[in-house]
C-alpha cells in the first residue's frame, strides 16, 4: 500500500490528526493494534477529561464536540487547592479568565468515540483515510525520500511521512532511535466516578494531602439516581493503589469518604475503578528523518495538571497546519524544515508546563516539618497573588 501520510495509533489523537488532515487532497492510512470494536465503541477506563477552552474550539473545528450529547459534558466553573488537612482553600475563580468557565470535563472513552465518529465522517465525504485495526506496527524504516511501516501481518505500507501517536511509551518512537527522559513517580493514579451527599458548584479540587493527592473533577449528575456526581482521583504510592484496587466496592466507598474527611458527606462508587502507573515521558527530540510524534508519544504529561489531551490537540493543530501549507504549494511533506518549526513550536508550548508539574508533584510530596510549613505558607501567599492566580486560570483555559 502507498500513501502520503500514515500514522500509529488510533487513540484520541492519531484519528484527531487523520480528520484535520482530511478532505485536502492527502491520502491516509492509520494502523491500530486494537480491534475495530475497540475503537468505534471504546469501553469507560475512568478518566474524566479536563478540557481547555481552546481545546474546546479545535474540538468543535475538528466535529467532535457536535457529536457528543451535552449532558455528558460537565462545566468546569472554578478550582480550588487544598494542602495537608487544613481547611484553607486557594480559590481559581473563572472570573480571572474571560470565560464564564475555566474548562470543560468529558469522560475519555467518549471523547474516543467521537474522534471515531468524526473520522468515519470525514471517510464518507472524502475517501481519503484507510484505517487498518488489528495490526501491530513492528518497523519503521525511513529515507531521504521516502518511508514505510511494516505490520505484524507482514503488510507493508509506503508513505512520505509516517507520525507515531502510540503512547507514552511509543515502541515506534524507539525504533527512530529517538531516546526521552522519563520519570517514574512511584504512584498510581486511582480513577472511578462517586455520588455524594455536598454539591461540587462545579469546582474542582486538587488536594495536595499529606500521603496521598486527591481529586474532585466535577460532573453532571448521575443519570439514574439524579444525585451529585464526581470524578475522584487519588494518588498513592502503588502497593497502596493495588490493596484499594481489592476492597469491595463498599469498603472502597467508606475508604474514599474518610480520605476526603467526610466533606462532600456520603460517598457511593458508581462505576468501575481504574488504576494507572504515574510516569512522565519528554523525548529528546519530537521528530526525526520523515517521521513524527504527537499526542503522548511526543508529550507524556503527569495527569496532575490535566494538560496531555489539551497539548495533543495542540500537537495534531500545528503539526496538520505544517503539513497542509507545504502540501498547498506543492512542497515535500515530510520535509525536515517543517518537521524542525513544528517540534521547536510544539516544545515551546509544552515544555514549561511539563517542568513546572514536575516541581509541583515534588514540592507537594514532601512531607518533613519544615516542608509542611513552606508548604502552607506557598499557598497562603498564592492566595493574595492575583496575577499568579491569574496564570493559572488561564492555562487552565489554554490561553
Ligand atoms: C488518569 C488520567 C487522567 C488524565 N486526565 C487528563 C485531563 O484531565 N486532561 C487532559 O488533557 N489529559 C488527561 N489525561 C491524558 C490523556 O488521557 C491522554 O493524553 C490521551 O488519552 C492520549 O491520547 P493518544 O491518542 O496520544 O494516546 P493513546 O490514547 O494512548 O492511544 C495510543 C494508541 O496507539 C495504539 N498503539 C500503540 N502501539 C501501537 C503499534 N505499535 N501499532 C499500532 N497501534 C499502536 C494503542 O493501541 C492506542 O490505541 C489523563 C490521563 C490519565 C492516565
Amino acid at each position: 500500500m502507498d500513501v502520503d501520510i500514515v500514522i500509529i495509533g488510533a487513540g484520541p489523537s492519531g484519528l484527531c490528526l487523520a480528520r484535520s488532515l482530511s478532505g485536502r487532497g492527502l491520502s491516509i492510512a492509520i494502523v491500530e493494534q486494537q480491534p475495530i470494536d475497540a475503537i468505534a465503541n471504546p469501553a469507560f477506563d475512568g478518566r474524566e477529561i479536563a478540557l481547555t477552552q481552546h481545546s474546546a474550539t479545535a474540538m468543535k473545528e475538528l466535529g467532535l464536540w457536535q457529536l457528543i450529547e451535552p449532558k455528558a459534558i460537565s462545566q468546569l466553573r472554578d478550582a480550588k487547592i487544598l494542602d495537608g488537612r487544613s481547611q484553607f482553600e486557594m480559590l481559581i475563580p473563572h472570573q480571572l479568565s474571560q470565560y464564564q468557565e475555566l474548562g470543560w470535563l468529558i469522560s475519555n472513552h467518549i471523547i474516543r468515540r467521537a474522534a471515531y465518529d468524526a473520522t468515519q465522517e470525514a471517510i464518507k465525504l472524502n475517501d481519503d483515510i484507510q484505517l487498518i485495526p488489528g495490526c501491530k506496527v513492528t518497523k519503521v524504516q525511513t529515507t531521504q525520500h521516502d518511508a514505510s511501516v511494516t505490520l505484524d501481518n507482514g503488510g507493508k505500507i509506503k508513505a512520505k511521512l509516517v507520525v507515531a501517536a502510540d503512547n507514552r511509551f511509543s515502541t515506534t518512537r524507539r525504533m527512530m532511535g529517538i531516546a526521552a527522559d522519563m520519570h517514574d513517580f512511584g504512584r498510581n493514579m486511582l480513577v472511578c466516578c462517586m455520588t455524594h451527599d455536598v454539591p461540587h458548584e462545579h469546582i474542582a479540587w486538587e488536594w495536595f494531602d499529606y500521603g496521598q493527592t486527591l481529586a474532585l473533577l466535577p460532573m453532571n449528575p448521575d443519570p439514574t439516581t439524579g444525585l451529585y456526581r464526581s470524578s475522584v482521583v487519588i494518588t498513592v504510592a502503588s502497593d497502596e493503589a493495588d490493596e484499594l484496587m481489592k476492597l469491595s466496592p463498599e469498603a472502597l466507598s467508606k475508604n474514599i469518604r474518610e480520605r476526603f474527611d467526610n466533606r462532600l458527606g456520603d460517598m457511593n462508587l458508581v462505576s468501575t475503578i481504574h488504576s494507572y502507573p504515574l510516569v512522565s515521558v519528554y523525548p529528546k527530540r519530537l521528530v526525526a528523518n520523515r517521521f513524527a510524534t504527537v499526542g503522548d508519544a511526543a508529550v507524556g504529561m503527569h495527569p496532575v495538571t490535566a494538560h496531555g489531551f489539551n497539548f495533543g490537540l495542540l500537537g495534531v493543530q500545528k503539526l496538520s497546519q505544517e503539513i497542509l501549507s507545504a502540501h498547498q504549494i506543492g512542497q515535500d511533506i515530510g520535509d525536515q524544515v517543517l518537521l524542525l518549526r513544528y517540534e521547536k513550536i510544539h516544545k515551546r508550548k509544552t515544555r514549561p508546563l511539563f517542568l513546572m508539574t514536575r516541581l509541583i508533584t515534588e514540592i507537594y510530596s514532601k512531607e518533613s516539618l519544615p516542608a509542611k510549613f513552606a508548604r502552607t505558607a506557598l499557598l497562603h501567599v498564592s492566595e493574595r497573588l492575583t496575577p499568579f492566580k491569574k496564570s493559572i486560570a488561564l492555562a487552565l483555559t489554554g490561553r
